[in-house]
């Protein structure tokens, strides 16, 4: 229901939790974030409830620094309201947020065999495990063969265990709107996410690939070079 990611040179946790706050006013009924430690390793933080819980849990259980993690504020679609079922869902080296609904996610659960791996009940994890499957060291490629397996809507954010620093997203139908800040590098499906930091965005476009880095934010084509695109650059009109 809601999403952020984030790569830069401040405190990820403190911004991601901010920005999931601001993101409360859609409703949800569980929050999670995935950090990507200043020792490279993935910390999971996610709890059934409001933020506020998810942030005490985090002051209590998270320790260390992160420069770059992904958050997600659930409206359960696909298993109940759990824990396990609340996002980032991590599988191999992969740590994956997802808004939408994967509409094929049975087809696909037989076709990589993911049957007795799957610990929530959730379509997104199955997003999850198919991205680990494809994954060979190769980002770019292993989400465009996932977004060529997958039918449904999603907003995506990704990290790899072995892409330390790196934010990952892309969207169909969902919304996701990116910018380069002073911050650094923040992507939201929500303007008001972005807002604190810039008032200059870009909507990004469908079947693109979107990488945050803490120096800048790269979109990719899905073609066989993933040459680079270039988003018109908009400008929030506090005005209107
Ligand atoms: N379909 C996913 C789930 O139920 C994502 C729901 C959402 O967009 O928050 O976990």
């Amino acid at each position: 229901c809601g999403i952020i990611g984030y790569s830069g040179p401040l405190d990820a946790g403190k911004i991601l939790l901010d920005g999931l706050s601001g993101l409360e006013y859609r409703g949800y009924d569980s929050a999670g974030i995935g950090l990507c430690m200043e020792d490279t390793s993935i910390c999971i933080a996610k709890k059934v409830g409001k933020v506020k819980n998810l942030r005490e849990y985090c002051e209590a259980n998270v320790h260390g620094t992160a420069h770059s993690g992904i958050g997600h504020t659930r409206w359960a679609t696909h298993g109940g309201v759990t824990d396990a079922n609340a996002h980032p869902h991590r599988a191999g080296r992969v740590t994956l947020i997802h808004n939408g609904i994967i509409e094929n996610y049975h087809e696909l659960t037989e076709q990589f065999h993911l049957e007795g791996q799957l610990v929530s009940q959730t379509d997104s994890e199955v997003a999850a495990r198919v991205l680990d499957a494809l994954y060979d060291g190769d980002p770019l490629k292993a989400i465009q063969k996932l977004q060529e397996l997958i039918v449904g809507s999603y907003g995506f954010c990704i990290l790899f265990d072995d892409q330390p620093g790196s934010v990952y997203a892309l969207r169909k139908v969902s919304p996701l709107v990116a910018s380069y800040t002073h911050a650094g590098a923040i992507i939201a499906s929500d303007l008001t996410a972005l807002i604190p930091y810039s008032n200059q965005y870009f909507v990004v476009p469908e079947d693109k690939i979107v990488r945050l880095t803490p120096y800048k934010v790269h979109v990719y084509n899905m073609d066989e070079t993933f040459s680079k695109v270039y988003p018109e650059i908009m400008t929030v009109n506090w005005n209107m």
